[in-house]
């Protein structure tokens, strides 16, 4: 497996775009089309956020996933895609330490956040989780009205500031506020699945996040309402890191920027583990990865 660290650092922005393949090498289920977008954007450098190095986890003691070593960035997205029970959510509810709340769930290896071991035992969970939002598969609202939805965090957390403002300010940012904002005192179980969704993302940004964590965030959405999401994502991005997990290949492919992909590999000692096979940028993944692995999955010859 090559390390993604050395493979960046010797890879500069410049020659990446130059070496990128044109459309009509582009072969691969998502299309051409998809990825046009990300060719035209200029090269930035890229600020880690994480660092994770030699990430192993396990349950009870059986390894879920290991050898996990990539990073980050700043105002990315990072899709996380392989096979069920590669370890994407495993991996996904380290990043801010949600791993700690399932009984017999280990964490090694390091996971730095903006340089700090995320797991130091000065580091408190609940700032962490304050810090690092997360939204999961299934809309969860609380029962509640959709203003206390949102105020519910800041209301906890003891969040200075004018509460009205501070829950206006979240639902713009999750594209929802002209869409409830003359009903903010109902209960948020009377909005739609696409809206229940945006609110919970608009709940995460309530207590100022600069990370979102997303667990297959559209898998229970029509297509409308995951576009609406996947909109929101690509504005969301310019001022959050957001990691996102998702079955749906042209979806990592419309909306990411980095992407890694995972495999269930068998060890020696006959376990199924979770491994990352590549890590790059999701064009380079879709249209010319390193592993033969990863080209099987994305094109779809195996599941
Ligand atoms: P993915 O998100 O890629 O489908 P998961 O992270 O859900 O994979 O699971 C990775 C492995 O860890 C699987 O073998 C799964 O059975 C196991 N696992 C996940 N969550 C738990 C848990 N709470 N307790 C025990 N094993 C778990």
């Amino acid at each position: 497996m090559t390390d993604p660290h050395r493979q960046r650092e010797d890879d500069r922005p410049e020659e990446r775009q130059a070496s990128r393949p044109g459309p009509a090498e582009t072969s691969l289920d998502v299309g051409a089309a998809t990825l046009e977008g990300k060719r035209s954007q200029p090269a930035k450098p890229r600020k880690p956020i994480f660092e994770l190095s030699g990430v192993e986890v396990a349950y009870s003691g059986k390894v879920a996933v290991r050898d996990i070593g990539f990073d980050i960035a700043m105002n990315e997205i990072t899709a996380l895609i392989g096979p069920s029970g590669c370890g994407k959510s495993t991996l996904l509810r380290c990043l801010n330490r949600m791993n700690d709340l399932v009984p017999g769930a280990t964490v090694d290896g390091t996971i730095n956040y903006h340089g700090q071991d995320l797991y130091a035992s000065t580091i408190d969970p609940v700032e962490v989780r304050k810090r690092i939002g997360m939204v999961f598969q299934k809309p969860n609202p609380f029962p509640k009205s959709i203003y206390d939805n949102i105020a519910f965090g800041p209301r906890v957390l003891g969040m200075k500031g004018d509460m009205d403002e501070i829950v206006e300010r979240a639902l713009r940012r999750g594209a929802l506020w002209d869409e409830v904002k003359d009903r903010l005192k109902t209960n948020a179980f009377g909005m739609s699945g696409g809206q229940q969704q945006r609110l919970c993302i608009a709940r995460t940004l309530a207590t100022d996040p600069d990370v979102i964590l997303m667990d297959e965030p559209c898998s229970a959405l029509d297509p409308i309402s995951t576009g609406k999401i996947e909109d929101l994502m690509l504005e969301l991005r310019e001022r959050y890191s957001i990691v996102i997990v998702t079955h749906n290949m042209q979806q990592a492919a419309r909306v990411s920027d980095m992407t890694a992909f995972f495999t269930v590999a068998l060890e020696d000692d006959g376990h199924r583990t979770g491994r990352m096979v590549e890590f790059d940028e999701t064009q380079t993944i879709f249209t010319n990865p390193n592993d033969e692995r990863t080209e099987a999955y994305v094109t779809g010859k195996v599941g």
